[in-house]
């Protein structure tokens, strides 16, 4: 493989640097001139090390019509990522040794990010029994994190043995939290916008009600645990508190969360239905505030790509969920002050170095340094771009942004030393 030169990269924390990348690692940093090496022009552009999700929807196996490893993982690259976390929801459930390994040969396979499965929780995510975490996590796979995600782990007992189980060999459990009897038949955030539209609310203490549950069984277990897209401001209060108490608790906020409210249900158009709901302006403001000061560690997108007739429906009858993957990167920039006033540092922080941290992802989230596995991206920051749903690279079209006008360009992305997007297109041979 020849030698990549990154020429005059805006650095966090050096300024105008070059990047010197060999055999898929950073060979040297500095001020570099490299004969026979690949030659990428980065001036103006911001080296951020490649992002990582701690939330993917790739709905393969079984929903190859919404999207795909390969699809996903394009689309992944298209935003940034290196890594994405693929959540256990698939058909068959990734609830087996077979089916996580399944997983991570088909994220090898496409090339684009490295695919790192996440483990059910409970057999077919029942809630009933546990499933072969121990298999799981002793696999080649190697799975760490364990998820019903779409479901909560409601029952206590479950969680509780989960806790105890995971905490065997340093994994964590994230736990979408929902409590289910408080939900039934919701279909939108419960408050004066669902009072006047006359749809079932889903109310904020359903969240919160699970979430200070399990900060406790958390604290008497000893073990860790994450927090799927949180979405409330008392969600984050008690985030807060059991983090100060020194609980193994951490939390992630959606993209969607820092930016919409529950006043786009006024629309009844399904593609801003999302589980948790949109909420309120108040709790968008206490999310953003959240993510900024560190009591939300990361943010993740729950891309939850969906088939047309999933989504092209009536309200009630829509799937919920949303595209993230190739607009989070210019959200969370939104989210963090806009492009003028990001902390590229902060960023970097909240999408790529604590969610590798959280997820075990030790080749990811690194700043470049020599040695360091040369997983990373370049962005304009002073570039906008219009959302067309069409030249999206997921498979699906379900995004909120649709024709919305966003700041800041991914340029290119590296996995290893390999571009998988370069001058912002998608790299058609991603195989060495
Ligand atoms: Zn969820």
């Amino acid at each position: 493989m020849t030698d990549l030169l990154i020429k005059s990269a805006d650095l966090i924390g050096k300024g105008r640097t070059d990047v010197l990348v060999r055999d898929g690692r950073i060979a040297e940093v500095g001020s570099i001139s490299a004969k026979g090496a690949d030659t990428v022009d980065a001036d103006g552009l911001v080296l951020l090390p490649g992002l990582v999700d701690l939330h993917t929807h790739l709905r393969e196996p079984g929903r190859e019509d919404a999207e795909t490893v390969l699809t996903g993982t394009r689309a992944a690259a298209k935003g940034g990522y290196t890594a994405v976390c693929a959540m256990a929801n698939s058909y068959p459930v990734a609830d087996t040794a077979g089916v996580v390994e399944q997983v991570a040969a088909l994220g090898r396979a496409a090339g684009y990010a490295d695919v790192q499965p996440i483990g059910a929780v409970s057999v077919g995510l029942e809630g009933k029994r546990l499933a072969e975490i121990g298999a799981m996590a002793h696999s080649a796979a190697e799975v760490r994190m364990f998820s019903d995600d779409g479901h909560c782990v409601a029952d206590p007992v479950l969680m509780r043995r989960a806790l105890e189980y995971v905490k065997t060999f340093g994994g964590l459990i994230a736990q979408h939290a929902e409590e289910p009897r408080l939900t039934e038949g919701a279909q939108m955030n419960e408050g004066a916008v669902s009072a006047e539209l006359g749809l079932p609310g889903w109310p904020s203490v359903a969240e919160e009600a699970i979430i200070a549950r399990d900060v406790l069984l958390a604290e008497y277990t000893g073990a860790r645990i994450h927090f799927c897209h949180v979405s409330t401001a008392r969600s984050v209060d008690i985030i807060r508190e059991a983090k100060a108490r020194g609980a193994k608790v951490t939390a992630e906020v959606c993209p969607h969360h820092l930016l919409l409210t529950d006043e786009a249900a006024r629309s009844y158009d399904p593609v801003y239905k999302v589980n948790p709901p949109l909420r309120r302006e108040a709790d968008v403001a206490v999310l953003r505030a959240a993510l900024a000061e560190g009591v939300i560690d990361a943010v993740a997108t729950d891309h939850a790509p969906h088939a047309l007739q999933d989504k092209q429906c009536e309200w009630a009858a829509a799937r919920p969920g949303m595209l993230g993957l190739e607009t989070a990167l210019s959200i969370s920039v939104l989210a963090l002050g806009g492009p003028a006033g990001v902390d590229w540092d902060l960023l970097a922080e909240r999408t790529s170095r604590a969610p590798a941290r959280i997820a075990g992802l030790e080749a990811h989230g690194r700043d470049p340094r020599p040695g360091v596995e040369a997983n990373f991206t370049l962005v304009d920051p002073a570039a906008t771009w219009t959302v067309v749903p069409e030249d999206l690279a997921s498979l699906s079209r379900n995004t909120p942004y649709a024709g919305m006008e966003l700041p800041v360009t991914v340029q290119a992305t590296f996995l290893r030393g390999r571009a998988t997007v370069l001058n912002g297109k998608i790299e058609e041979e991603t195989t060495e």
